[in-house]
């Protein structure tokens, strides 16, 4: 089926009105039909080709909720009429130990939402800055939101999910000091969670702009990144800060501000690295540095069931697919409360 879909033919180009094929139902298959679609900054990175191995044509989107519009005969949990949701994911081998753990996110063969090769045309996979998807059923989670704040949950399957699931794999919770760095799409995320989680949470900046608006979201202190005073207040306090910077910078800030045995989880994928820690922040105390990258599917259903529980949804501004490229250019300069939405209606216009 060919359908509307907005990306780019080269890494210079804006972004443009295309149609694009989705492959027929398989037995397993769901088809869904799109309401709305988050922006991710990991979209900008891949589109523009910041990060390596882009194929064009490049359709971005991992933040996709929609309607049910047709299943597979196989298919028993989800039928025509449900409201779903798509993050990062759309296939994995589905057999090996992280599959079987539930843990999709790390499987050596995992099919990113866009530009993973894929067996439908072009190659690669398309994202969600379209009309329509087809997704194996395995990889569709249930939205058991309101269906009035359903572009408000877009973004919690990629911004959502990566913040939840280093805070869920560190034991954030009461009696935990936990700080989010760089409050964009998924650091307003992990404010928000972090303090459902019950923990302290204390939220970092570089934007003054953004202090008040942080205590709204659930920070119980901001610090001004950039202040050497307001940063050496917090020395050696932290069991878990959480990083979501998108540029390269100096992790020895952060490193400092840990306690014995504390972790600085980087979730900011930069284009280029950031410069290497002083290995001494690291020996004292017995620190930890790691990675996560976004979560698996059944973390994932937890993840929107605990949102859906708890009242959480993103702070979202909903725009045209023609504001896509100026959205982009926003989220660049932070100017963003905080994510960016499309609503695939207007794909088509
Ligand atoms: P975003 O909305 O642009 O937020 C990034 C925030 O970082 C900004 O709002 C800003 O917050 C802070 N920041 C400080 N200095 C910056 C600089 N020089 N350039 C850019 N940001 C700066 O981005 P996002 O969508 O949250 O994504 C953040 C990063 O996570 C991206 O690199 C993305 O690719 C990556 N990501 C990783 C995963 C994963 O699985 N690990 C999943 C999704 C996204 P302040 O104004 O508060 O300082
Ligand atoms: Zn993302």
């Amino acid at each position: 089926m060919i359908v509307k879909a907005y990306g780019a033919h080269s890494g210079e180009q804006p972004l443009q009105s295309m149609d694009i094929s989705r492959r027929e139902v398989g037995a397993h298959d769901v088809r869904i039909d799109i309401a709305y679609c988050g922006i991710c900054h990991s979209d900008l990175h891949q589109v523009r080709g910041e990060w390596p191995g882009t194929h064009y044509p490049c359709v971005p989107g991992h933040e996709i909720v929609g309607r049910v519009s047709s299943v597979g005969v196989h298919v028993e949990h989800l039928k025509a009429g449900d409201l779903v949701g798509v993050g990062c994911i759309v296939d994995s081998c589905k057999q090996c130990d992280d599959c079987d753990a539930g843990l999709e996110n790390y499987c050596d063969a995992m099919t990113g939402t866009y530009n993973f090769p894929s067996t439908d045309a072009p190659g690669w996979t398309l994202g969600g800055y379209s009309e329509q998807v087809v997704v194996h059923e395995r990889y569709v989670l249930k939205v058991r939101h309101p269906e009035d704040q359903l572009a408000s949950v877009a973004p919690l399957l990629c911004a959502g999910i990566t913040t939840y699931s280093p805070l869920r794999h560190w034991n954030a919770g009461p009696g935990k000091k936990i700080g989010i760095v760089g409050i964009g799409g998924l650091g307003h995320m992990g404010i928000k969670l972090a303090h459902a989680m019950g923990a302290h949470v204390v939220a970092f900046t570089t934007s003054e702009s953004k202090r008040e608006d942080a205590r709204a979201l659930g920070a119980d202190e901001v610090v001004l990144s950039s202040s050497a005073e307001e940063m050496a207040a917090h020395a050696k306090s932290f069991d878990l800060i959480i990083n979501t910077v998108a540029a390269p910078h100096d992790l020895n800030a952060f490193l400092v501000l840990l306690k014995r045995d504390g972790n600085l989880t980087l979730v900011g994928a930069p284009a280029s690295p950031h410069p290497s820690p002083e290995v001494f922040n690291l020996i004292f105390k017995r620190r930890s540095l790691n990675g996560s990258m976004i979560g698996g599917i059944p973390e994932t259903q937890e993840m929107l069931d605990f949102c859906a529980e708890h009242g959480i949804v993103s702070d979202i501004e909903v725009i045209r697919a023609d504001q896509i490229n100026s959205s982009f250019e926003r989220m660049l300069k932070g100017d963003v409360k905080y994510r960016f939405v499309i609503d695939s209606s207007t794909l088509a216009d």
